[in-house]
């Protein structure tokens, strides 16, 4: 079997197309401009990056896109004046605040500081609850990402077996809820899992997010399983270059999978375009006006 190659790049377009509909309508019916407000704090460079990808890719949408960079050394109060700020700012409808942060600041204290119906990464103490509990929530942009891709390759998730590989808060605990809330059968696997390969041999769905080069072979999934590969590590690649893999190794898991999502190219895209989709979600939630269809969990 070759399993089919989920686009998430093409799949990612699609979002963003949808996300700039849904932004012309709401300037042209009521005079509304989505704004997202990202801060770094910091000098990171991988941050830096995503940081830029994302200021880019909200202005193409039609939205208002604001970037706070603040130096390293910049204290707890004034970051928790900034996010303050924000919070009380009406032309501002999503806020981001880059991880990780500089080890001398608080991430939960600063996280659970920005209003949760503009917490647009999901990760507000208040979200979490919410979308355990199978509440109306802000859901963290990569496994909503993930998410999309496999509603829209299986229609129907429900009664499936799903094998979450990773526990993380931001990857592997909301992609399990969700999962669980499209009614599959959920197992969150991690580094304390006994016989993984077995576990992972059932599933009919496999998410992993572990962040460990091609862990996952070929022969521990299921044949015709849809895996989707969160994880994102560069290897050496010879003669003093480098390459991005996933957590699947690729090559023997699309000899067996009946989907499977490449790296790069799968849910890396759909990150930023759910960011953008969340926005959209929070502005609609906060003037009271119907969300955009298929944007949110
Ligand atoms: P974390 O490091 O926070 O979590 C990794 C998880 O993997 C942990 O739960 C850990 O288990 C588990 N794990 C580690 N080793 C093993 C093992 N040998 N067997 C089974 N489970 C194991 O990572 P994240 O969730 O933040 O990220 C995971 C990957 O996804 C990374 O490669 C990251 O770069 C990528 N990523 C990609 C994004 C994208 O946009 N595509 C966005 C976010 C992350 P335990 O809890 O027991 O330690």
């Amino acid at each position: 079997m070759t399993a089919t190659i989920i686009d998430g790049k093409a799949f990612a377009a699609t979002v963003r197309e949808k996300v700039a509909t849904h932004v012309a309508r709401l300037k042209d019916e009521h005079g509304i401009t989505p704004g997202l407000a990202v801060v770094l704090v910091g000098e990171d460079p991988a941050s830096q990056v995503y940081v830029r990808s994302k200021g880019k890719q909200t202005v193409e949408a039609g939205m208002k896109s604001v970037e706070h960079k603040l130096p390293a050394d910049t204290s707890e109060a004034h970051l928790l004046a900034l996010i303050d700020e924000l919070n009380n700012d009406s032309s501002i409808h999503g806020i981001l605040v880059q991880l990780p942060l500089p080890k001398h600041l608080n991430e939960d204290l600063v996280i659970n500081a920005i209003n949760p119906a503009k917490d647009v990464d999901g990760f507000h103490i208040s979200n979490v609850g919410l979308l355990g509990t199978g509440q109306k929530s802000m859901v963290p942009c990569t496994p909503l990402g993930c998410l999309m891709m496999l509603r829209d390759h299986h229609g129907s998730l429900s009664g499936l077996d799903a094998v979450v590989i990773g526990r993380s808060n931001i990857v592997g605990k909301p992609m399990a809820q969700l999962l669980l809330g499209d009614s599959c059968t959920v197992t969150i696997a991690h580094s304390r899992t006994k016989d993984l390969p077995d576990v992972v041999r059932r599933a009919d769905i496999v998410v992993a997010a572990v962040g460990r080069p091609q862990m996952v072979p070929g022969d521990w999934i299921k044949p015709g399983a849809t895996v989707i590969d969160v994880g994102i590590n560069r290897i050496d690649a010879g003669a003093g270059k480098t390459r991005l893999v996933g957590d699947v190794e690729f090559d023997s898991a699309s000899r067996v999978a009946g989907a499977i999502t490449p790296v790069p190219g799968g849910v890396g895209p759909m990150t930023i375009a759910c960011l953008l989709a969340n926005t959209v979600t929070a502005c609609c939630r906060m003037h009271g006006l119907a969300e955009p269809e298929g944007l949110t969990a």
